[in-house]
């Protein structure tokens, strides 16, 4: 039998997830027999997983700040809906989170587990429309949810007027930066704790910050928000958990923090600024072509392409991947350079 090989990131387009930093490979490999789950036996670990919040806590303008490593975006979202709906027991018997249509899918997840109704309001221009999430807010809204980087077109919602919404009604104020909180610092949108009343936020080392699969990020204004999920821990050392898995990734976390600790800031700022630069060229090459474009905000291109093309694309290679409203989604990740977009350009005049 051949030995499997994972894919080559020379042609994947698609992904939000990109090589892992050296440093952070590194890492990974080193930590890969600890459990941060069991803080009390994996001492290093736990401990490196409290300066990963803190490097989190700088990305994201955050001072003091609480939180963990998650197993990815996915747990994060859960984990913030959850302490929410369990902060409004006794003030609601039916808790409902206000999102915009461009929330992920794992908002869909945190629902369904959670016994949450998921509402949902149509953007304007891609981004949230903060008047439509205002008519769905009510008694029963437990959490309202702001975007800084949506996964289908890399828009930022207005997340100060969003965070005063949920501050007005009583309700906490979520935002995913999943994949965009790496980028985000070095532009000039109004994403973070230090813009706004945010109270939770997802922010993923594992795609934009350049660690190892699985390291997400869960970050919260103040440890009280945490208490709302702690779980009771008997046989462990520790007496108390506050995340969704038990036992998980020390590679994750180690990863996490070595490649924060290699790339912030500046590797980070360089890389937005270069891939920032790409998007905006690949947008103008693809215009030329007769294109149409969904202009990008941050680096992640949505352009409509005949089904026939994106079939004859992928037939050599290319990993691309299609928004709800079919529009092929190229998200300007480290392994996307200049030249790879260049071959992707060769190859899409050759099968049109
Ligand atoms: C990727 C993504 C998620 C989910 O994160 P996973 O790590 O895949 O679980 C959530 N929200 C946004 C905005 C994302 O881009």
């Amino acid at each position: 039998m051949q030995r499997a090989e994972p894919q080559d990131f020379a042609r994947v387009l698609s992904s939000m997830c990109t090589r892992p930093h050296p440093s952070a490979r590194a890492a990974a490999e080193r930590f890969l027999a600890t459990n941060p789950g069991d803080p009390g036996t994996y001492r290093t670990v736990a401990a490196l997983e409290r300066e990963a919040v803190e490097l989190l806590g700088e990305v994201a303008s955050l001072s003091d700040p609480a939180g963990y490593v998650t197993s990815g975006g996915t747990e994060a979202n859960v984990q913030a809906v959850r302490i929410a709906r369990n902060r409004a027991r006794g003030r609601t018997d039916a808790p409902n989170v206000v999102a915009p249509e461009s929330a992920h899918f794992s908002f869909t997840k945190a629902a369904d587990v959670l016994g949450v109704e998921l509402r949902r309001a149509p953007l304007s221009d891609y981004r949230a429309d903060v008047d439509a999430m205002a008519e769905l807010v009510d008694a029963d809204t437990v959490c309202v949810v702001g975007v800084a980087g949506s996964t289908e077109y890399g828009r930022v919602d207005p997340v100060p007027a969003i965070a005063d919404l949920a501050r007005d009604r009583g309700a906490l104020c979520h935002v995913d930066a999943a994949w965009g909180g790496f980028a985000l610092p070095f532009t000039d949108h109004d994403w973070d704790f230090a813009d706004a009343p945010v109270d939770t936020m997802t922010i993923d080392p594992h795609k934009l910050g350049r660690a190892a699969v699985p390291a997400g990020g869960l970050l919260a204004r103040d440890g009280s928000l945490l208490d709302a999920l702690a779980i009771d821990t008997p046989y462990l050392e520790s007496t108390a958990q506050v995340t969704l898995t038990g036992t998980r990734s020390g590679a994750g976390v180690a990863s996490a923090v070595a490649a924060m600790e290699a790339l912030w800031p500046d590797g980070y700022a360089r890389e937005e600024a270069r891939a920032a630069a790409d998007a905006e060229w690949l947008a103008g090459e693809l215009t030329a072509r007769g294109y149409e474009v969904v202009p990008p905000t941050l680096p992640l291109v949505a352009v409509d392409l005949p089904d026939r093309t994106v079939e004859a694309l992928r037939e050599r290679g290319w990993r691309l991947s299609r928004t709800a409203a079919g529009e092929a989604r190229i998200v300007v990740m480290p392994h996307v350079t200049r030249g790879v977009l260049s071959a992707f350009l060769a190859d899409l005049d050759r099968v049109e």
